[in-house]
């Protein structure tokens, strides 16, 4: 973890919150490379739950909701965890946190439990007073139960179908670290996907399934991807049953991602609080029910740790160790970099060409600065899947590099063929697959 860290901060994945000011706990700024790897989270998730699929549609949702929302939902009265204050030194800690209620810093007695409420509180309009209390959204899930009924009237959809949604979520976690993985501000990408009540557990199998393989399909090694079913004592309020993904953090097994059965919960809380038929009307069978909902509730900072912790790899490289991200190219924050082999100026003007070209067509970046095998190394080292160097050879034969980040195997392609190439490429051809007539050899770097 420490070395993942520090990556992200020498090479602008993620700083600190208000770092200059000495920081705030929990809190995290995407730095350039960090808001593409976010960015491309959120596309993929949003690409394969939302636009490929014709039984979801996306939603947007206020942070801010009526309180009397989160009366409905239980989170005002609920959602909580026990917190426990140490007698000597006044550090609180959640109380699964702790062994043997002693202080994990100082080892001093700790207080009893005490529940404590993980929602941010705070004024609406200019009178800070009781009637005006507000809470910021601990999830994005109850802005899409508020809004069942609106999508079903407009969207035209019939069960089975989901709602999904995009969004920050924050929570005054009482115990914090192992950096992004429990912030006080974080993303959400949530589904609620409402099925008949009968269908619920064949539903629940099948978003299971298919959350694992999101993640494996983006990259993730399958033997660091395991389930842990919720007992009795760990179910939340509003679930029937619950399975976490959970991945192998550097600090051990930690959930990843949540998937629940909520039953009717939620859609039956509101139509009560509310006085709002939320009710289905099923055109086949002419019955009026309550959905039953499966959440897959993902963290995008948390997937975003997962990803680049899977990535992380350093492999011998003559005298030294060359780091590098074996960042799926889907995920990668850059692309394709492009390299003149040198600054001499006879190299520009065809490099700036290729620069222009490509960067139309994928997030590119270009490097002139310091030796071909150190921008080589630069690139490995946040994720850069391809590489182009234009060198003096490519000045008579318009022909140019890709250089491959996990093999360093190099290829030579004609520039008017450089685009479609790397589209394969990033698509995942293997190299050997050339564009028709291109004049090519294949080699490795060095
Ligand atoms: P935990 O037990 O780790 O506190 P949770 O069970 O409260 O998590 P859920 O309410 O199920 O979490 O939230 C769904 C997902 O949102 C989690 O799987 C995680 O990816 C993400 N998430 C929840 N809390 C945080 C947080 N404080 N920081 C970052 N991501 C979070």
């Amino acid at each position: 973890m420490d070395k993942l860290v520090s990556l992200c901060k020498r090479r602008g994945f993620i700083f600190q919150s208000s770092e200059i000011y000495g920081g705030l706990s929990a809190c995290w700024d995407y730095g350039p490379l960090g808001v593409e790897l976010k960015r491309n989270i959120k596309e993929m998730w949003w690409r394969d739950m939302v636009r490929e699929r014709d039984d979801m549609v996306g939603l947007d949702s206020s942070v801010l909701m009526h309180r009397a929302v989160w009366t409905a939902s239980g989170h005002e009265e609920g959602f909580s965890d026990p917190l426990m204050e140490c007698k000597a030194c006044h550090r609180r800690w959640r109380a699964d946190d702790t062994k043997d209620s002693r202080c994990p810093e100082c080892g001093g007695e700790l207080t009893e439990p005490r529940m404590f409420n993980l929602m941010f509180k705070t004024f609406f309009g200019p009178v800070e007073e009781e009637a005006a209390v507000i809470y910021l959204r601990p999830e994005t899930a109850q802005g899409i139960f508020v809004n069942f009924a609106n999508v079903v009237d407009t969207a035209r959809k019939k069960l089975p179908f989901g709602i999904a949604q995009i969004g920050k979520a924050f929570r005054n976690e009482i115990t914090t670290g192992n950096f992004i993985f429990r912030c006080r501000e974080f993303e959400m990408m949530e589904i609620e996907f409402f099925v008949k009540p009968d269908t619920a557990g064949e539903w629940f199998s099948y978003w299971l399934e298919e959350r694992q393989n999101w993640y494996i399909k983006l990259g993730i090694n399958k033997e660091n991807l395991r389930l842990h079913q919720h007992g009795e004592d760990e179910l939340a309020h509003y679930a029937r049953v619950c399975y976490d993904i959970d991945y192998l953090f550097p600090m051990g097994w930690s959930e990843l991602e949540g998937i629940a059965d909520r039953g009717d919960f939620d859609l039956a809380q509101h139509a009560k609080h509310s006085g709002k038929d939320l009710s289905y009307f099923d055109p086949d069978s002419g019955e009026r029910f309550l959905p039953y909902v499966i959440e897959p509730s993902a963290g995008v900072d948390r997937a975003a740790l997962a990803f680049l912790v899977d990535a992380y790899d350093e492999e011998p490289d003559k005298n030294e160790i060359r780091v590098l991200l074996r960042l799926h190219p889907d995920l990668a924050p850059i692309k394709v970099a492009v390299l003149p082999l040198s600054r001499n100026e006879t190299l520009v003007p065809m490099a700036k060409d290729v620069y222009a070209s490509v960067r139309k067509c994928f997030t590119a970046q270009y490097d002139d600065a310091q030796s071909i095998g150190r921008r080589y190394r630069r690139q490995d080292e946040i994720g850069t899947p391809l590489a182009v160097t234009i060198d003096f050879q490519s000045l008579e034969d318009s022909q140019v590099t890709i250089r491959e980040r996990d093999s360093m195997k190099q290829i030579r392609v004609p520039v008017a063929e450089l685009t479609r190439t790397l589209e394969l490429k990033l698509s995942g051809e293997p190299l050997e697959v050339l564009p028709p007539g291109g004049k090519y050899w294949l080699g490795f770097e060095g």
